[in-house]
């Protein structure tokens, strides 16, 4: 832990994202009021709305329904995520070649990390990481761009001026900036948290400011609170980054797959692939995800979270647990499954289990072996020769990887 005297971060952070993609993507929509959905029906909320419609008053989640009935003309485009993963990757190039990038965060977002010399720059080269996406990319997608002591606050940073914003707050400036905030406003805390924060009377930035980090670990419940006072209070704390944030594999099911069923048969096949691919890559999962999505629905998206976990007996019980909650949840028909391993911890960071002579942890490790028993005789066979339960092949057409929210696929994943 340290506290640094400069800005040592720089965060970029677009506007609107998804919907000034499309603006971009697509010019006869720039300036107007746009909303970006998931998926083409009434049902679904907006996942993304233009500056020009939030001048509407139209907010992020609003309900399809609800913003046809009281604007008539308001245009709805369907998201695109394969393009915005595109998209991405030319921002990060730019933006790469102007200061590195240190880590990815979101599909919109990045954080890269200032030599002594940059800090000197302070605002200046937040003005010219703007000035590089405007002339390489175009002045349709802008970004708000932070400086701070460390990510978080020039995360917040970011977010003070949006849209089209530039900021810093200096370790110097604390708590100034921040007193003028919700607490909302501060990433980590979400509307859950800032209720508890009520109840033991914190209520403003003010008295979160105040508290010990030992008050913020009871209040969070966990480190995290700590970490927050840390990073509020302008130290640093260096976190191990994982280079790669997921691994998926999604599919659009053949007609006669379009059931519970299918979908749950296509999915272990999926996830299979994925996990091999994860663990050749040198990494297990502490999460899964699934996605079913359906034409006439919003669909259905449910998350697994475990110790970390590598084998695919694991994980695939992991899989049909999510199906359970699917099924009890009355998802019955699916037109595409999509599933992805993410929050991703290296193997070799994964401590040995030094108590973990239970009957469990025994088997659980002779699954891990069994694992890479049959990935390597896969591998040699250049087939499938060894795998768990039943594993079909998916006839039909390719989905692509259509989780592009807060998780960036890699190519591969398409
Ligand atoms: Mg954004």
């Amino acid at each position: 832990m340290r506290k640094p005297a400069g800005l040592e971060r720089l965060y970029v952070d677009f506007d609107s994202f998804f919907a000034s993609a499309e603006q971009h993507l697509q010019p006869h929509l720039r300036g107007r009021p746009i909303g970006v959905i998931p998926v083409d029906s009434e049902h679904t909320g907006l996942i993304a709305v233009s500056r020009e419609a939030k001048a509407l008053g139209i907010k992020r989640g609003a309900g399809v329904r609800d913003v046809r009935r009281q604007f008539p003309d308001f245009i709805f485009v369907n998201a695109r995520h394969e393009r915005y993963v595109q998209l991405h990757r030319t921002i990060v190039e730019v933006i790469d070649a102007v200061v590195p990038v240190k880590a990815v965060c979101s599909i919109d977002e990045v954080v890269c990390a200032l030599l002594p010399s940059e800090q000197a720059e302070g605002l200046a080269l937040g003005r010219r990481v703007k000035d590089a996406i405007a002339t390489r990319i175009g002045s349709t997608l802008t970004c708000s761009v932070g400086l701070g002591p460390n990510d978080l606050l020039a995360k917040i940073a970011a977010e003070m001026h949006k849209p089209d914003g530039l900021a810093a707050i200096r370790p110097g400036d604390l708590p100034g900036p921040l007193l003028s905030l919700e607490l909302t406003d501060i990433p980590g805390i979400a509307r859950g948290n800032a209720a508890r924060l009520a109840r033991a009377g914190i209520t403003d930035m003010a008295a979160l400011w105040r508290l010990q980090p030992k008050a913020m670990r009871r209040l969070w419940g966990s480190v995290e609170g700590e970490r927050m006072w840390m990073g509020l209070h302008g130290y640093t704390i260096e976190r191990p980054e994982t280079r790669r944030r997921m691994f998926g594999h999604g599919r659009v099911l053949p007609a006669d797959w379009r059931h519970l069923g299918g979908a749950y048969a296509a999915a272990r096949a999926l996830l299979v692939k994925a996990s091999r691919r994860m663990r050749r890559a040198g990494f297990s999962a502490r999460a899964l995800a699934l996605w079913l999505t359906d034409r006439s629905s919003a669909g259905w998206y449910g998350e697994e979270r475990f110790a970390p976990t590598w084998d695919d007996p694991s994980l695939l019980t992991a899989l049909s647990r999510l199906f359970h909650h699917a099924e009890r949840e009355d998802m019955r028909r699916s037109r595409s499954v999509h599933v992805t391993l993410h929050d991703l911890v290296p193997l070799q960071d994964i401590e040995k289990d030094l108590f973990g002579y239970t009957a469990e942890a025994q088997l659980k490790h002779r699954m891990e072996e069994l694992s890479a028993i049959a990935d390597r005789l896969n591998a040699r066979h250049g087939q499938t020769l060894l795998h768990w339960g039943p594993l079909v092949d998916i006839p039909g057409g390719y989905a692509g990887a259509k989780i592009a929210f807060n998780r960036i696929p890699d190519a591969e994943d398409f």
